[in-house]
């Protein structure tokens, strides 16, 4: 391989092309999306997909999807088939589908082995004591007083903890490992604890339930996992990855070689959070509306909103495989997001909000039907728009007293109709309480469709509808859900909802051209000058909906920051 080839691989690819040619795997590959079904699928996970299946795909061995259900309490089918969904949205197949849980036999048979050996005990202190004998970084650990059972005790212990004889939080089996270890995962982890409570697939047939750190390691091993890639807050945790795999010594449990663990940095991205739990949080306090509402980091919310799967992955793409943590900005995504949009969709005039506009030197009926090209691309067609006397600009492209260098309209200026004609402010018309209703105004016939013949220039195109012929849709406008980029980093004591940002929606009903009147639920479009939009799971028929996926970058935003 060129060294340019080489260098254009990441971390992970290096290591995996190592192992290929080393043979370590027998030449083998297989990675492993490993989620608990306690929630939707966020971006961060979008990442972690990308790159399981993106290796998985590139040295052809496959992904597996696992289910990590070994917490009974937080787990539901809900998520198992809205993981699924999303898995596949995103446009990968899975070699295989395990669940955790088709492994408590084994890892109970396991734990059993590692009783027999010596390696495990049954242990009687309560959490708190537990905690206190564990000691920290500082305080060297204490050995638990049932540290030292008899294997036959640990046994007996063991199987009573599994038929149900003891209440929750009375014993737990823990592994013998180092009582006084630097690393404080060593200290004698839990394996299992008991937990009288209802499983989503395994039902009542279980009360005790394996701990992440002891499940996660014989789960790989039993799939023939090669390389199982977490993110670095279990860096700490590869050396009790590690201890459990090794401790099958006569190697009745596992073949070898045992899969390794490798880490990258978790994706963070600014003002939102990554985190089902809080996600969860935001759903059930009522902040979204739900688990897919299009201002969520969810993939559901995402597809929602009219992302598209190629989109989310060119993002993880963009992002990189890191081995520090970084947060990247919501703009990347938003960038990625529009770049995909850009090729794919068609463009439409749409008016915001709208703001009358009579033309009047032209006739009550007058009509002329403008043909404007649906996209740059010539190729992709062209549709026909209406243009008469009553019509709909934006208010934003309106201002009473212009400022410096505003080339829309104000009284007196000259602008451009997209595709249409030159149109001239002449009057501006208000309500009683002063407020901008109407702007009258007058066409030169001698630009339609073109140049003015006396070459006279305007600077500014708007875009507009016919309000005789406008659709009227909901137009659903979604901001940052955050108002701070890290909504977690808040002051000792304050609250994370403080940072909820009061204006994440605003829903206006805005005017359409008549060729969108048949929008379907899904479809996407450019509103010229305005952003992509799609049409949303909620329209219906003469009731369209549409959501903004993400705004078109504002030049006049612009111009404004910088004055
Ligand atoms: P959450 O706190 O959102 O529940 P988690 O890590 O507990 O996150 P899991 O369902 O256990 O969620 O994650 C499945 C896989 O996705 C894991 O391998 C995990 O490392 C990865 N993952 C989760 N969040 C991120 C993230 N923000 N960036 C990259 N990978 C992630
Ligand atoms: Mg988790």
């Amino acid at each position: 391989m060129s060294d340019a080839e080489s260098k254009s691989l990441n971390f992970l690819e290096e290591i995996v092309e190592g192992d290929l040619q080393s043979g370590k795997h027998g030449g083998r590959v297989l990675t492993r999306f490993p989620p608990e079904p306690n929630g939707y699928l966020h971006i961060g996970h979008a990442k972690s997909i990308c790159l399981n299946f993106g290796l998985g795909l590139k040295y052809g061995g496959g992904t597996n999807l696992r289910f990590d259900d070994t917490n009974p309490t937080k787990e539901e089918q809900e998520y198992v088939d809205s993981i699924e969904a999303d898995v596949h949205w995103l446009g990968f197949e899975w070699k295989a589908r395990y669940f955790a849980s088709d492994y408590f036999q084994k890892l109970y048979d396991f734990a059993e082995y590692l009783i027999t050996q010596g390696k495990a005990y049954v242990c009687d202190l309560t959490d708190e004591q537990t905690r206190e004998y564990r000691g920290n970084f500082h305080t060297p650990g204490k050995p638990s007083p049932f540290r030292d059972r008899s294997v036959a005790e640990n046994l007996d212990l063991f199987h009573r903890m599994k038929a149900g004889e003891f209440a929750d939080g009375t014993r737990v089996l823990r592994a013998k490992i180092d009582v006084n270890a630097g690393n404080m995962n060593l200290r004698d982890p839990l394996m299992y604890r008991i937990r009288h409570a209802h499983h989503h697939r395994t039902g009542d047939a279980w009360c005790i339930y394996p701990m992440y750190d002891f499940a996660h390691p014989v789960s790989d091993a039993i799939e023939g996992i090669t390389h199982s890639i977490c993110t670095l807050e279990f860096e700490d945790h590869k050396p009790l990855y590690d201890w459990f795999l090794e401790q099958d010594v006569e190697a009745k449990f596992f073949q070898k070689p045992l899969p390794r663990q490798y880490e990258f940095a978790r994706l963070n991205v600014t003002t939102t959070m990554m985190s089902k739990r809080r996600l969860l949080l935001l759903v059930e306090e009522g902040h979204v509306t739900g688990w897919d509402d299009p201002r969520m980091p969810t993939l559901s919310g995402l597809r929602r909103r009219g992302v598209t799967p190629e989109a989310v992955r060119a993002f993880a793409e963009r992002v990189g495989v890191a081995r520090r943590d970084a947060t990247v900005d919501m703009g990347l995504l938003d960038l990625s997001i529009r770049e995909d949009l850009e090729a794919r969709c068609d463009r439409r005039m749409a008016v915001i909000r709208p703001l009358k506009v009579t033309v009047t030197n032209l006739a009550e009926g007058e009509i002329h039907w403008i043909e404007l090209p649906n996209h740059p691309d010539a190729g992709r067609g062209t549709r026909k728009v209406p243009f008469g006397r009553e019509l709909y600009v934006d208010r934003e492209d309106f201002m009473e007293v212009p400022a410096k260098k505003w080339f829309r309209l104000a009284p007196g200026a000259e602008v451009r109709l997209r595709g249409a004609c030159y149109l001239r402010c002449e009057k501006v018309v208000k309500d009683a309480s002063g407020e901008v209703v109407e702007l009258r105004c007058t066409w030169d016939p001698a630009t339609l469709g073109g140049e003015a013949p006396d070459g006279r220039k305007v600077k500014g195109t708007l875009h507009w509808v016919s309000a005789t012929h406008a659709v009227r849709a909901e137009v659903r406008l979604y901001d940052r859900l955050f108002t701070v980029d890290d909504p977690m980093d808040v002051p000792e004591g304050g609250d994370w909802r403080g940072t909820l940002n009061p204006a994440s929606l605003d829903v206006v009903q805005a005017a359409l051209e008549p060729s969108l009147g048949e929008a379907k639920a899904g479809e996407r479009f450019q509103f010229e000058r305005t952003g992509y939009f799609a049409v949303d799971a909620d329209s219906k028929p003469g009731a369209l909906v549409f959501n903004r996926t993400v705004g078109l970058k504002d030049s006049w935003a612009k111009v404004e920051a910088k004055a």
